[in-house]
């Protein structure tokens, strides 16, 4: 499932097979994915467009075309951006971009739990659910102690809550509690001053060591779609933890899986 590190190298894709280039021509399917708009709408908002400036706000993707037009996108479960050849569609695609290069961009989303809104450039960082975001995640300046401050929630699930950080999922949030020996289920707002210090160092390692991987120029297979699992306890449930030989366990918390190995995170 998209977190950071894949939102931000789809944001790396499109702004390099966009640049300098115009799009001649929009498709776009009838799906929740586009919102209220009109499918017919969308496509004649795009044509003709080209691309100002692509901005990454914790999981969201900020369009900003020429004549004002904008787009708030994101990648919800299963979403992708990708760059075909006319002749090579994948399924699931969405909204398609012919390009004056001859390329297609196509947004591909089975579960269709992702978004493309059309708004108004100049709008977008005031849209609620991007207003609504806490500090960026690689933010130098982060504090997690300020973060968490009086969370009563598990750690694990303050840390996925976009509203007090942006940018972590399930999948990250289990990878760094793991990396600082953290149980997941510990209250957010109870850890150690040293602890929130290990856990700001945890999330920026974690996170660039994601990126790095991901720096290829074309399309990354999701964990989920069958890729390699780079993860130390993500998606690894029985597996022997390589630190402590103990076995990796899962539960459920706040509605999703959650990862962790009971012998070395307390
Ligand atoms: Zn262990």
């Amino acid at each position: 499932m998209p977190e950071l590190p894949e939102v931000e190298h789809a944001a790396r894709c499109l702004r390099s097979w966009l640049a300098g280039r115009t799009i001649v021509r929009a498709e776009v399917e009838q799906s929740r994915v586009i919102g209220p708009s009109a499918p017919r709408t969308v496509a004649k908002a795009l044509t003709g467009r080209h691309l100002v400036k692509l901005e990454r706000r914790g999981k969201y993707l900020l369009f900003t075309f020429d004549k004002g037009q904008g787009a708030l996108a994101h990648l919800g479960m299963t979403g992708k951006w990708l760059r075909r050849t006319p002749d090579d569609p994948p399924s699931h695609s969405r909204l398609r971009l012919f390009l004056d290069d001859g390329a297609v961009l196509h947004y591909r989303d089975p579960r269709m739990f992702g978004l493309f809104y059309l708004e108004p450039a100049e709008g977008l960082h005031r849209l609620r659910p991007v207003a609504q975001l806490g500090p960026e995640a690689l933010d130098p300046k982060l504090d997690l102690a300020e973060v968490l401050r009086g969370s009563k929630q598990p750690v694990k699930v303050a840390l996925m809550d976009q509203s007090r950080l942006a940018g972590l999922g399930n999948i990250y949030a289990a990878e760094v509690l793991y990396q600082v020996r953290i149980d997941p289920r510990r209250k957010a707002g109870e850890l150690r001053p040293a602890e929130y210090k290990a856990l700001e160092r945890a999330i920026r390692q974690v996170l660039k060591r994601a990126l790095k991987l991901q720096d290829v120029p074309e399309e990354i297979t999701y964990v989920e779609e069958g890729g390699d699992n780079p993860f130390q306890v993500y998606g690894r449930p029985k597996e022997r933890c390589r630190r402590c030989g103990g076995k990796i366990a899962s539960f459920t918390q706040a509605g999703r899986t959650t990862w962790w190995c009971p012998g070395c995170q307390r």
